[in-house]
């Protein structure tokens, strides 16, 4: 079987190098360059490979194609494929195959991340044997070409969930969904929020699907779908039967006659976005019959993840806070709404269609100072220039850093929470997170 793999990266050469254990006859292929250290990994396996290319004649005789999530299906070499009526994967659908693991599958707008990472640290935590995969990390396929797991912890982006045919997750999270990546569904909403519930779609009675159960898309596409996995929601406000939920301050989390509960001043996590991110991981603990006090302490030692609402250092009692990860309004929403005190706040990078509508209040009650950090600002100032009284324009993160110090005074928040992507002034958004972090130790 020849098994082509278009793009050299993290998922291309993880699969590459399964389908070289499994016996296939593989192909690498990259339309762009291939980082060193992936070369050498090919190298070292005997895998042929090609950048800055696609050789037709190398890559239409395939079997069996598996295209990295970064390639839409609208460039050509796919659209080629797919006319000759080759399959073509993701990652994950190749992969799973190999292995019997049980795996948990995260996907959602935001929060898949927190919500991998937390459910990760509890599976480990118990003593499970449990590997981690996806965006964090080794891919899945590089994984299960390496490792003999019982359980995997998987991030899914919609992108990968694209390509799936027969994969299906034992438990299965959709943390939110918002819009997002429109560019690569048409600019419709409904074909990204259809591609979010392929997660469910090859489940069975014995699987279970957990899920934000105030999340409007979410809601709508249940009530007009057939789900046969056991359901579990999770919500800050409503109460369940089965489910998970925040009462009187504790979390509590019903499954199979099981109760969970825990107060919530004792998650290390902050923010209600957190809380829910720790109702979807405790869900998961809870139906792998995890033991208590094991869920208990993940959750009081559970320090995040890196770029996301993360504490950087208190100078003169001013808190600086790094959320380079908030690339979307939502997820500026939940920072915002978790900030205890006057906040000024750094934003600013690409805009991707951002409708800022939805933050006024929280600015207007939070926010002293707004600090805009980007080439183009003008949609930023337009929306809140009446709302804040201090608004001051930076060109460097240097620059942003030293004016968010002379701004702030004792006992405020400094917030990098950009609401939009960094690629205009640095690499990638943990790029923009390093030298944010590198300039509050400058000062
Ligand atoms: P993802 O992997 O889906 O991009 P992350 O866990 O990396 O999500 O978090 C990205 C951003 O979204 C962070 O800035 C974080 O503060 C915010 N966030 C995390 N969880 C949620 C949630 N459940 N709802 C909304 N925003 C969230």
């Amino acid at each position: 079987m020849r098994l082509v793999i278009l793009g050299g990266g993290e998922s291309g050469v993880g699969t590459a190098i399964l389908g070289k254990k499994e016996g296939y006859d593989v192909f690498v292929s990259d339309f762009g360059k291939i980082k060193d250290s992936y070369k050498e990994v090919l190298i070292i396996n005997d895998i042929a490979w090609e950048e800055e290319k696609h050789t037709e004649e190398l890559i239409l005789n395939a079997d069996l194609v598996m295209k990295s999530p970064g390639i839409p299906d609208k460039s050509p070499i796919v659209k080629q494929l797919k006319s000759k009526g080759i399959s073509v994967i993701s990652e994950i659908e190749f992969a799973a195959p190999f292995t019997n693991a049980v795996t948990v599958g995260i996907t959602g707008s935001n929060g898949k991340t927190t919500t991998t990472m937390l459910t990760y640290h509890i599976l480990k935590t118990a003593g499970l044997n449990v590997g981690l995969a996806g965006n964090v990390g080794k891919s899945f396929a590089w994984q299960v070409a390496d490792n003999d797991y019982d359980f995997y912890v998987i991030e899914l982006s919609s992108f990968q969930l694209d390509g799936i045919l027969d994969y299906k997750p034992h438990i299965a999270i959709i943390t939110n969904i918002s819009p997002d990546h429109l560019d690569r569904y048409d600019y419709k909403y409904q074909n990204y929020i259809e591609s979010k519930f392929r997660i469910t779609m090859n489940q069975t009675e014995e699987d279970f699907l957990i899920y934000d159960a105030n999340d409007e898309a979410i809601l709508e596409w249940l009530s007009k779908n057939k789900v046969k996995a056991q359901l579990i929601p999770f919500s800050l406000t409503d109460e369940f039967k089965e489910g998970a939920y925040i009462k009187n301050n504790k979390m509590e989390v019903k499954i199979n006659h099981e109760e969970f509960t825990m107060e919530t001043e004792y998650i290390a996590l902050e923010g209600k976005h957190n809380l829910k991110n720790a109702m979807a991981a405790t869900s998961v603990a809870k139906i792998l019959q995890i033991r208590k006090e094991t869920i208990r302490e993940s959750l009081s030692n559970f320090q995040g993840v890196e770029h996301r609402l993360e504490k950087v250092l208190k100078i003169q009692n001013v808190q600086y806070i790094n959320d380079s990860k908030a690339t979307n309004v939502n997820s500026v929403f939940f920072a915002l709404d978790s900030m205890n005190t006057p906040t000024v706040w750094i934003v600013g990078g690409v805009d991707k269609g951002n409708d800022y509508h939805e933050l006024m209040s929280l600015v207007r009650e939070k926010v002293k100072a707004i600090i805009c950090l980007g080439v183009d600002n003008k949609k930023i100032i337009d929306a809140f220039g009446n709302v804040v009284d201090i608004m001051v324009e930076v060109t460097s993160m240097n620059e942003a850093v030293r004016m968010a110090q002379r701004l702030s005074e004792k006992g405020d928040t400094v917030l990098l929470s950009p609401a939009c992507a960094s690629f205009d002034l640095f690499e990638s958004y943990e790029d923009r997170g390093r030298q944010f972090k590198q300039a509050v130790k400058n000062l």
